[in-house]
């Protein structure tokens, strides 16, 4: 089967290897589906990425695929089932695993970082990380159930968003997915920001996300007046990994609010301590998701509370994997999610 390797920033080779062998009794075949491109497997593309030193690196994160062979003890799936799994092999035995914190595992690895993804053929997943994904969902959805498990857990981390205004800086897909499960939890208005180009609020838009502001045109304190008024904002996400986003919603929330780390950061933001402290502000880490956030992601699409046609934005068979990413480098922010289909060759 074939196998797309990233042998050194910016190169990706196809390398024929052999079939994965005999299953485990608690593991699962796939035969891999779609791919999504994400933002941090851009940072590794191009050798950036905080955590991800050595090469090469199979890559794919956020996959789906068919079920083809299961082991003597899985229960959860069966041949022909439409799936998808998280990509985190966690230890079972550090503290945080066992308080069942083990997304944030002290020995966690993640597939398609450090170790290898789903960028091949066939895959093999353990029980504990499948998650199955209904017919009425389609593959390209379910690559994009990854993502969505982000904003899942990320809003969660927030507390109730019940009657709270809310802003979510970065417009790409993880952006656009916290303000969508942020509306579907019933924030009471929900601004997007970019600091780049338009086309990314349009995508929002057509994503139900109705309040949107560029700030390469707007301030971000003027975009929060013109939205919510007096109010102010209690809660803020920060999913655009950059300095002005974190500085912005430090300090633009309401005194005691909160504000989320999602974004990846390819240098170490400044934050103004003191301005938290007197002004008791929360800032919250929120680092990918739980099995359960996979499920939630799951149900939200499979029930059209989460649209998701609109952030795919291109499409490319496996065979042109580096074309992809020269692709998203060339459109820049006028991209979003790019699919890679491992099916067709
Ligand atoms: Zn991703
Ligand atoms: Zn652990």
């Amino acid at each position: 089967m074939q196998q797309a390797v990233l042998t050194t920033p910016g190169e990706i080779e196809f390398r024929d290897i052999p079939m994965p062998g005999e299953l485990k009794e608690n593991e699962i075949l796939l035969r891999i589906q779609k791919i999504g491109v994400c933002g941090s497997d851009i940072h590794v593309f191009h050798g950036k990425h905080p955590f991800v030193t050595k090469y090469p690196v199979i890559q794919g994160h956020e996959y789906s695929g068919e079920v083809v062979k299961i082991g003597s003890n899985v229960t959860a799936v069966q041949p022909g089932m439409k799936a998808t799994a998280r990509p985190q092999v966690v230890c079972g035995h550090c503290p945080p695993c066992l308080r069942g914190q083990y997304n944030v595992c002290q020995n966690l690895t993640v597939q398609g970082f450090v170790a290898n993804g789903s960028a091949q053929e066939y895959f093999v997943v353990t029980q504990d990380r499948i998650v199955t994904v209904p017919d009425n969902v389609s593959y390209e959805q379910a690559a994009l159930i990854e993502p969505a498990a982000v904003g899942a857990h990320s809003t969660l981390r927030a507390g109730d968003l019940h009657g709270k205004n809310v802003v979510v800086a970065g417009a790409g897909t993880i952006g656009n997915l916290i303000a969508q499960f942020a509306i579907a939890r019933g924030a009471k208005k929900v601004l997007l920001t970019t600091a780049k180009s338009d086309f990314r609020l349009g995508v929002a838009r057509q994503c139900g996300i109705t309040e949107t502001a560029n700030l390469s045109k707007e301030d971000f304190p003027d975009a929060a007046r013109r939205v919510f008024g007096d109010e102010g904002f209690q809660v803020g996400f920060e999913a655009a990994g950059a300095q002005g986003a974190v500085t912005d919603l430090i300090a633009g929330v309401e005194n005691g609010g909160t504000v989320i780390i999602v974004g990846v950061f390819e240098e170490n933001p400044i934050v103004n301590m003191g301005f938290l402290g007197e002004h008791e502000l929360n800032v919250l880490g929120s680092m990918m998701y739980r099995h359960q956030d996979y499920e939630e992601a799951v149900t939200f699409i499979a029930e059209g509370k989460l649209i998701t046609e609109p952030l795919i934005t291109s499409r490319f068979p496996f065979s042109q994997y580096l074309d992809a990413y020269h692709f998203i480098e060339q459109q820049g922010d006028k991209s979003l999610k790019v699919m890679i289909d491992v099916a067709q060759k």
